[in-house]
């Protein structure tokens, strides 16, 4: 998959909207989590020193097609003027007549972010009228925004196709990695797949067990599994709707790994006490909360053979202690790994980087839901316009 890329657009003196994805965790008003912002950073400062006029827009939070105090883009803008000097703000929703002006102010090697893109309701509603008054606002168009172009949205899809396009840095990489994965990755291939929802996460494990070498399963997703398999899991998370349709994901070829003894505890209490039994031992009244050491060594040996690693979702209840064993030691165990590593998914890399580990991953996605559309082989709508023969 070849996309267009910024080193081939001419942009030296123009006026450029760097669609961005600045919507980042907020703790106590500060944003807790830059990363979104910090990897759109070679982007902005290319694009300053090629003397661009340039516009940033980005959608906040979830901001309801109406201006919301709640929602704005000052904190994310406070981050980013730590970084980039010089940056500006302005307050003018994107594609408004008002946002139109201002933008025509904007001076060569001049960076401004605008305020939250979901503040119009057009943004949402992938309102072509909204697009083409975005388009307003330059002369062409840089998607630095991976993790939101699975979503159908005005400033994604509609807009590049109204000026010259091309993928930023960071969204090059993004599909470079993951693309690599789908079409000629190193062998062996090892997918490991966690995290809370087998509803959400079926169509992936469907698509990577067509790509991968092994793919080992953990997590809540794990307990529907088993419980398809006629396995006893007591309590635990299970999604019941979803039972039926894992049926068919049997042990019958050794490409499938699940948890063969897993922790558990009567409830998600922080001082609840853990035991650790094997996989059909699970009492009634508790619930599986953790992948068990057992399991930690055989997927270590399936590991231990990859040459290439992808990686999302936590293999447990991983935010209390006495059920993050099974999570830190798959991280510290790909971490280690010479392998391609590429991770991925909010959660998963938190517990990556609580431990310190995010600079020993090959590549971490920035966008998780995208993240999984893309490996399912799905078209994005965001991506599709930066083909190369698009
Ligand atoms: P990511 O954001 O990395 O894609 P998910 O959002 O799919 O991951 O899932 C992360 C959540 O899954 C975590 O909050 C974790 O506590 C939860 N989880 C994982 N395993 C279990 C389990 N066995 N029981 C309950 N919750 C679990
Ligand atoms: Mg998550």
């Amino acid at each position: 998959m070849q996309l267009k890329s910024l080193r081939d657009m001419s942009v030296t003196g123009r006026q450029v909207i760097v669609r961005a994805d600045f919507n980042v965790p907020l703790r106590d008003g500060k944003v807790s989590d830059p990363s979104r912002i910090l990897a759109a950073l070679p982007t902005l400062e290319y694009l300053r020193n090629q003397q661009c006029r340039i516009v940033i827009i980005t959608h906040f939070g979830k901001a309801k097609g109406k201006v919301d105090p709640a929602f704005s883009l000052r904190p994310a803008f406070e981050v980013l003027a730590e970084r980039l000097p010089g940056v500006q703000f302005a307050s003018e929703v994107p594609g408004t007549p008002e946002a139109i002006a201002r933008s025509q102010k904007v001076r060569q090697g001049d960076i401004t972010l605008f305020e939250n893109l979901r503040f119009h309701p057009g943004e949402q509603a992938n309102d072509p009228a909204f697009a083409a008054d975005l388009a307003k606002m330059g002369d062409c168009y840089v998607n630095e925004a991976f993790s939101e172009c699975h979503r159908s949205v005005a400033s994604l899809g509609q807009l590049a196709g109204l000026l010259p396009a091309a993928a930023g840095f960071q969204l090059e990489k993004e599909v470079k990695y993951l693309d690599r994965i789908l079409q000629a990755p190193a062998r062996p291939m090892v997918g490991i797949i966690g995290g809370a929802k087998i509803s959400t996460k079926l169509p992936v494990i469907r698509a990577l067990l067509e790509h991968v070498d092994y793919l080992l399963l953990g997590g809540a997703l794990a307990n529907t599994i088993l419980k398809a398999q006629g396995v006893a899991v007591g309590k635990s998370l299970v999604e019941e709707s979803m039972v039926e349709a894992v049926k068919d994901l049997t042990l019958t070829t050794n490409k499938l790994r699940i948890p063969v003894d897993v922790v558990i505890a009567h409830s998600l209490e922080p001082d609840a006490p853990e035991q650790t039994v094997a996989v059909g031992n699970v009492p009634d009244d508790q619930l599986i909360l953790d992948i068990g050491p057992e399991t930690v060594e055989l997927y270590k040996l399936i590991l231990q053979q990859a040459a290439t690693v992808v990686w999302n979702g936590p293999m447990g209840y991983f935010e209390l202690p006495q059920f993050a064993k099974g999570t830190d030691e798959v991280a510290k165990f790909v971490a280690g790994l010479s392998a391609t590593t590429v991770v991925g998914g909010g959660e998963t890399l938190d517990a990556v980087n609580a431990l310190g580990l995010g600079s020993n991953i090959t590549f971490a996605s920035t966008g998780g839901g995208a993240m999984l559309k893309f490996l399912e082989g799905k078209p994005l709508p965001g991506i599709v316009p930066l083909l190369q023969n698009a």
